[in-house]
C-alpha cells in the first residue's frame, strides 16, 4: 500500500530503486490519487497517462508555463488554449534525462500573473487545507497537487512570489532559486529579468534535489551559470553558528496577521535554542518600494514578452477583415483581464515621455534594493521572515481589489527583485491553516537554506498532510 500523502519523493525514489514498484505502476497511484481528488482541487489542467519506456524514477508534475513536448501547454490562458509545444523546456528535459515521468501540468494564474490562481482562465484551484481558500498563486496548482498528494514533487516558476507564496499557504516546502541558476529556455516568459522555474515539495531534501536536477548552466539561456559549488542534501540537527538577520521593518508592517506572526516567532526563538545567532538588520527600502518597483518592472517586462501573442505564432485566432483587426480581436479575446492590465501598465510606463519618471526610477530602485540585501547578507547567513502575510485567504475575497492581490507579495518580492535565492518552509499552524518561514540568502546560498530549513523543519515536525485529509490515511 502506498499512501501518496505519507511518500516523500525520496521515500518513492528508493521504493523504485528496491524494485519493490516500478516507475509505470507508481504513475500509475498518482493518477489514481488524481481521479479521485482533482475534481475538488482543480489542480491539474490535464495529465499524461503514459509513461516513457525508459523512465526509471517517479513522477513530477509541472506548472503549465513549462513547455512540454507533445503536451498542451497554455499558462493558464485562453490565448494558448490548444498549443502543443514541438520542444522540451531544458528543465523537463532534465527531468527526463533524470528518468522522471510527467503525471500532467498544473494550473496556474493566467501568464503566472497573480496570487491566487483565480485568474486561471480555467478557474480557481483549491486549498487541500480548507477547499474555499485559495491555494495561493501564481503556482497554487503545483502547491495544491503536492499537498494533496496528487504528486511528490512539481515544478513552478516564480517571478515575484509564485513559488513560495502557494508553497506558505498549502504547508510545502517551496525554493525560488538564485537568478540564473535554472535555465529558462521553454518556460513561457512573465518578466525575463525576474523569472525563475524552482521545486515544490514536501520536504526540503526533496527540495534540495529536484534543485540538484534542473540547476547548471544552459547553452539556451544566456542568463545562467554554472553552480560555484554542488547542491548537498542537507543533514543535521543544530543551527550553530548560523547568523539569521530579523528585518526591523517587520514589528512595523501591519499586514502580517497576527497568528502568522506569532508562528514565525515561535520558529525564531527554536533557532535560538537550536545555536542560531540571531540578530536585527535593516532593510529600509524593501518593504515600502519593493512593491511599486516590482509592479513597473514585471509589466514592462510583460507588456514586452506578451506581444508575441498576435495569432500568427501560437495559439488560436479570431478573424478580422485586415490583419491589423484580427491582432486586436484575438487579443481582446484570448488575454483576461489581469494580463490586459499589465500590458497597459507596462507599455505606459515604457512610453516616451514617461520612460524615465516609471520605468528607469524603478531601475533605479531596484539597484537600492540589491545594495541593501547585500549590506544585510555581509553580516548575516540568512534572512528570516514570513512569506505570506496571511494564511489563505477565501476564495473571491480579493479577485475585485488587484491592489490587495497584489499585497500578498510584500515581503517575497524585495528579495526577487534582488536575484536571490529564497526557501519557504511550513513552520506553524494560524487558525488550522499553515503559516511559511521566508528564509533569504546571498547568490547561490541555495545550500545554507537547505541546511537550515531542514534542522528547523525537523525540530519543529510540522505535519505537511492537511488535516482534513488525515483520516484518510490508511484507508
Ligand atoms: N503575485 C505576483 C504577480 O502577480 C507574483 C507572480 C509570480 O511570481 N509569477 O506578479
Amino acid at each position: 500500500m502506498i499512501d501518496t500523502l505519507r511518500l516523500s519523493a525520496e521515500e518513492a525514489i528508493a521504493l523504485v530503486e528496491r524494485k519493490e514498484v516500478t516507475p509505470a505502476e507508481l504513475h500509475g497511484v498518482y493518477l489514481g490519487a488524481i481521479a479521485e481528488r482533482n475534481d475538488e482541487l482543480n489542480a491539474y489542467l490535464r495529465t499524461v497517462d503514459t509513461v516513457d519506456a525508459d523512465a526509471t524514477s517517479i513522477p513530477i508534475a509541472f506548472k503549465d508555463v513549462i513547455s512540454t513536448r507533445g503536451v498542451e501547454t497554455t499558462a493558464g490562458s485562453r490565448i494558448l488554449e490548444g498549443y502543443v509545444p514541438v520542444f522540451d523546456a531544458t528543465v523537463a528535459a532534465r527531468c527526463k534525462t533524470a528518468g522522471l515521468t510527467l503525471l500532467g501540468k498544473t494550473n496556474t494564474d493566467e501568464f503566472a500573473m497573480g496570487s491566487s490562481t483565480e485568474n486561471s482562465a480555467y478557474g480557481p484551484s483549491h486549498n487541500p487545507w480548507d477547499l474555499e481558500r485559495v491555494p495561493g498563486g501564481s503556482g497554487g496548482g503545483s502547491a495544491a497537487a503536492v499537498a494533496a498528494g496528487l504528486a511528490p514533487w512539481a515544478l513552478g516558476s516564480d517571478t515575484g512570489g509564485s513559488i513560495k507564496q502557494p508553497a506558505a499557504l498549502c504547508g510545502n516546502v517551496g525554493l525560488r532559486p538564485t537568478y540564473g541558476t535554472v535555465p529558462r529556455y521553454g518556460a513561457v516568459a512573465f518578466a525575463s529579468s525576474l523569472d525563475q522555474i524552482g521545486p515544490v515539495a514536501r520536504r526540503v531534501r526533496d527540495c534540495a534535489l529536484l534543485y540538484s536536477i534542473i540547476a547548471g548552466r544552459d547553452p539556451r539561456d544566456a542568463t545562467t551559470v554554472e553552480l560555484p559549488a554542488a547542491v548537498e542534501l542537507p543533514e543535521g540537527d543544530r543551527l550553530d553558528g548560523v547568523r539569521i538577520g530579523l528585518p526591523k521593518q517587520l514589528d512595523e508592517l501591519t499586514a502580517i496577521e497576527p497568528g502568522v506572526r506569532s508562528a514565525f516567532e515561535r520558529t525564531i526563538e527554536l533557532a535560538r535554542e537550536l545555536g542560531a545567532e540571531v540578530g536585527e538588520c535593516d532593510l529600509p527600502l524593501s518593504f515600502e518600494y519593493g512593491l511599486p518597483c516590482y509592479y513597473l518592472v514585471a509589466p514592462a517586462e510583460a507588456s514586452s514578452n506578451l506581444a508575441r501573442y498576435d495569432g500568427v505564432r501560437y495559439g488560436p485566432r479570431v478573424e478580422g477583415s485586415t490583419y491589423r483587426e484580427m491582432v486586436e480581436r484575438t487579443r481582446d479575446h484570448g488575454f483576461g483581464d489581469e494580463p490586459k492590465r499589465r500590458i497597459m501598465l507596462g507599455t505606459y510606463a515604457l512610453s516616451a515621455g514617461y520612460y524615465d519618471a516609471f520605468y528607469g526610477q524603478a531601475q533605479r530602485v531596484r539597484t537600492l534594493l540589491i545594495r541593501e540585501h547585500r549590506d544585510a547578507l555581509s553580516r548575516f547567513d540568512v534572512i528570516a521572515t514570513p512569506t505570506s502575510p496571511t494564511v489563505a485567504f477565501r476564495i473571491g475575497d480579493k479577485s475585485a481589489d488587484p491592489l490587495a492581490m497584489y499585497a500578498c507579495d510584500l515581503l517575497t518580492i524585495p528579495s526577487c527583485l534582488a536575484g536571490l535565492p529564497g526557501l519557504s518552509v511550513p513552520c506553524g499552524l494560524s487558525d488550522g491553516l499553515p503559516v511559511g518561514l521566508q528564509l533569504i540568502g546571498p547568490q547561490f546560498g541555495e545550500n545554507a537554506l537547505f541546511r537550515a530549513g531542514h534542522v528547523l523543519e525537523q525540530a519543529l515536525g510540522f505535519d505537511p498532510v492537511p488535516i482534513r485529509l488525515r483520516s484518510e490515511e490508511g484507508a
